[in-house]
């Protein structure tokens, strides 16, 4: 094969395929910043197509991508002409092509020993050129072709690395070019918010940082976070070229323009080899992409010599470090359960090196994020791995999707424990609802259990607890309670001593008052406070844990998301028996054992309409009156369910009303739910005391209590001045009624003085406490 040796017909082809295929490619990235394949991708076709117009110059074409920088720009903006072209850098992939560009330097310049270079990380951005004109910016430009680029000047004079105005001894005219890059930080923070908006996720901030800054509305561009580092001068006017290029960058700098500050002086290969893997190794830390570092002839005498090739400068190089992103297959999706519960979907790939190391895993974050790529297993995908962080998948080439392609089921139980999977309303993230049994959340809700705000187990503290799953002694809660001194002083770093401790540390926790055990359970959504409220509500474990959720809505701060937690979590027939073995081994939840007078006041007809139809229960069309005089009229769901068109009509319902009503009468399922819940209420009903809370002695008083008090916690005070019916408060105002006041107490106490609010001390509240028969347990 010599040099003119015509290209053989399917040669021809090929190199006309790649070129279409790299040309398409190049369009989607550049012009339209959303690319179709990761860079290494386009880099392996591109040497390809590079290698055969080397075998056959004849294939060079003036529109090959090896020929042009970059790609047309947008008609949107004003053109730009650049009156120096904006080119693009030759590249070197490993040792042997740094050696070779350093020979050829040396050849071309004829000198021998180490040469000067200025060695810079190689920002994975977007190239700008900024023109500042007296030193007053007056114009930014993107790259465009290379001879043409966009007018971005309103964009980039809102980014804030960017000044309108350079500092000092400023020239004539400066035309300074750099690379505008979005940081991870700032990516990870846009895309949870274009996520949550609804809008498009970047794949990268490479991505994310062109399509920004060619907003056409600068306000858009202004809200993105991101930064300007400058690496050359192109143009000077007024003042002389200094010697080298690390002068160029000194100047920029005292001018007031950000440089980048790990660019390093290096003499020769050596020390350019040291600098690549220096900041390879630290790439993850610098807190924004690069893909490589670029080298530069510090010289500028030399580099006007070394001059230029075709895209590129003789002068520089770019020498890439491995591919963040790459290509591969998804085998399978798994489904991992986390501490807390919550279902994470894992991508099983295809072996493939990412960023150096060898990924066979990514995280899928959630089923939303799955329907957001429309993943199918089988396809090819997009992985991006940064640093130590989890790989990730990032897109699909839908383009490559094999006809057996599956679809990603989320299971119906939970791989670890067989509980029913749940997904909260209006959460993206799935949950196994089996807390208390599931191997993977064990350890989690036995510390929770036992935590101080929870049942208060003193010394069985997060090792312990370790120690007695890993040792096989304690699955689930009640187990606790089958511990023996025995086996636990047996235990490392225990002794007889300390498991006599815990033995009656447990024995303790089996008086709990209902609120601690509700919130000990750590059902999902369930804290103090609303533990306190069902409580209250319910007063004892058994109702609540079969009330409908139609019942659950009656108690104060309880919405749909909690209400329906809390019957997933009951509906669990693992968690229940979990529950019955905890009061088989004696532990009481003590409650007032019988339901609260105001709850009970709110389980009417009108209620149970009302949180059925919130819970979608087909009752469209009847608005909230309608569902009130309904409630009214027929006073108990028999009576509505009985109820002919007639007596609804009488109940004051129009004609789409009475439709509604006939729709929930055929609905057997919600009939039969609606009678169910309705015969709980009439059951709680029966229970509840005839007068309400106000009878007890602290009923109607709001409470704040400040400073610190020497002979009970806060909490404790709290939980005693509420058992008394009190409403305790965080910070005094006018419906203040008293307040308690330990040592060192100060705005509240102020405040409480400032608007005449009677203040106690300690032992006021203790006498009151004590009035009511209630002492503190030390
Ligand atoms: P390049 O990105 O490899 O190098 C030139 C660019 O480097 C300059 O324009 C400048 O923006 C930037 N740069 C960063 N730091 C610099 C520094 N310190 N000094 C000088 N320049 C610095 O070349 P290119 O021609 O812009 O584009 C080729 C790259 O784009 C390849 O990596 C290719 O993979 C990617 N690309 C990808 C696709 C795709 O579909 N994924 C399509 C087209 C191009």
């Amino acid at each position: 094969m010599t040099r003119s040796t015509p290209p053989p017909a399917e040669i021809t082809e090929q190199a006309s395929a790649l070129r279409d295929k790299l040309n398409d490619w190049s369009y989607r990235y550049y012009v339209l910043d959303d690319p179709a394949v990761p860079d290494v991708e386009y880099d392996r076709l591109f040497r390809e197509l590079s290698k055969l117009e080397a075998d056959y110059p004849a294939l060079v074409s003036p529109d090959s991508p090896t020929q042009r920088v970059g790609d047309r720009p947008l008609d949107a903006f004003e053109e730009v002409r650049h009156e120096v072209p904006m080119l693009s850098l030759g590249n070197a992939f490993d040792d042997d092509d740094l050696t070779d560009f350093d020979r050829r330097v040396h050849e071309r310049l004829n000198v021998s020993g180490d040469i000067d270079y200025i060695a810079e990380p190689k920002l994975d951005g977007l190239a700008v050129s900024l023109v500042y004109e007296q030193g007053e910016l007056v114009r930014g430009a993107t790259r465009g072709d290379g001879e043409t680029g966009e007018d971005i000047t309103s964009n980039i004079r809102t980014l804030r690395s960017v000044p309108l105005r350079l500092r000092g001894d400023v020239p004539a005219l400066v035309e300074i070019r750099g690379e505008v890059v979005m940081t991870h930080q700032g990516f990870e923070a846009l895309n949870a918010r274009q996520r949550e908006a609804g809008n498009k996720v970047f794949a990268n901030p490479r991505n994310a940082a062109a399509g920004s800054l060619r907003q056409l509305d600068s306000r858009i561009a202004a809200e993105r976070p991101l930064d300007f580092f400058a690496y050359s001068v192109a143009r000077l006017e007024g003042r002389d070229w200094p010697r080298r290029h690390s002068d160029l960058l000194a100047w920029v700098r005292d001018w007031g323009i950000r440089v980048n500050r790990e660019v390093r002086q290096c003499q020769g290969v050596s020390a350019l080899l040291a600098f690549y893997h220096d900041i390879l190794e630290r790439r993850a830390a610098l807190g924004y992409d690069i893909d490589g570092v670029v080298y530069k002839v510090d010289r500028l005498d030399w580099q006007e010599q070394l001059g230029f090739v075709s895209r590129a400068p003789r002068w520089a190089v770019a020498h890439k470090f491995p591919a963040q992103e790459e290509i591969t297959v998804l085998r399978d999706v798994e489904f991992q359960v986390g501490r807390t519960g919550a279902i994470t979907p894992v991508a099983r790939l295809e072996p493939v090196q990412v960023g150096g190391v060898t990924v066979s895993n990514a995280t899928l974050h959630n089923m939303d994020e799955i329907a957001r790529l429309d993943l199918r297993i089988g396809d090819s995908v997009v992985i991006y791995r940064a640093g130590d962080v989890i790989p990730k998948v990032v897109s699909v080439l839908a383009d490559r999707r094999p006809d057996d392609a599956r679809p990603v089921q989320l299971p119906a139980a939970c791989p670890v424990c067989g509980s029913d999977i749940f997904t909260p309303e209006g959460e993206v993230i799935a949950r196994c609802t089996g807390g208390l049994i599931c191997g993977a959340q064990q350890k989690e809700a036995i510390k929770h259990f036992a935590s101080r705000r929870a049942m208060d187990i003193e010394g069985l503290g997060d090792k312990l607890v370790e120690a007695l799953v890993d040792q096989g002694l304690v699955n689930h809660i009640a187990d606790l309670y089958r511990l023996d001194a025995e086996q636990v002083a047996r235990l490392e770093r225990m002794g007889e001593k300390s498991a006599a401790n815990l033995m009656a540390a447990l024995e303790k926790s089996k008086q709990m008052p209902l609120a601690r055990v509700l919130f000990a359970l750590g059902i999902m959504q369930i804290g103090e406070e609303t533990a306190k409220a069902l409580a209250r509500a319910f007063g004892d474990l058994n109702a609540l844990r079969e009330a409908d959720p139609l019942l659950l809505l009656a108690v104060p701060d309880v919405g749909q998301k909690v209400a329906q937690s809390i019957a997933a979590f009951f509906h669990e027939q693992h968690n229940q028996d979990v529950i019955d073995a905890l009061l088989a081994q004696g532990v009481q939840a003590q409650g007032e054992d019988r339901p609260s007078a105001e709850f009970v006041a709110r389980l009417d007809l009108v209620h149970l309409l009302v949180s059925a139809k919130a819970l979608q229960a087909p009752l469209d069309g009847i608005g909230q009156t309608s569902l009130e005089k309904l409630g009214a009229h027929f006073g108990t769901f028999a009576a509505l369910r009985d109820a002919d068109d007639e007596a609804l009509l009488q109940s004051g319902l129009n004609a789409a009303g009475v439709e509604a009503v006939r729709r929930l009468q055929a609905d057997r399922s919600w009939c039969a739910r609606l009678a169910h819940a309705q015969a709980q209420c009439d059951a709680l009903r029966d229970r509840a005391p005839a007068s309400s809370s106000a009878s007890l002695p602290l009923a109607g008083e709001t409470l704040v209590l400040t400073g610190s008090l020497s002979r009970l916690t806060r909490d404790d005070a709290k939980a005693l001045l509420e058992q008394l019916g009190a409403k305790v408060a965080g910070s005094v105002s006018k419906k203040t009624s008293r307040v308690f006041a330990g040592e060192a107490a100060g705005s509240k106490l102020k405040k409480a003085e400032e608007l005449g609010i009677p203040v106690q001390d300690e032992d006021a509240l203790l006498a009151l406490l004590a009035e009511h028969g209630l002492t503190p347990d030390s």
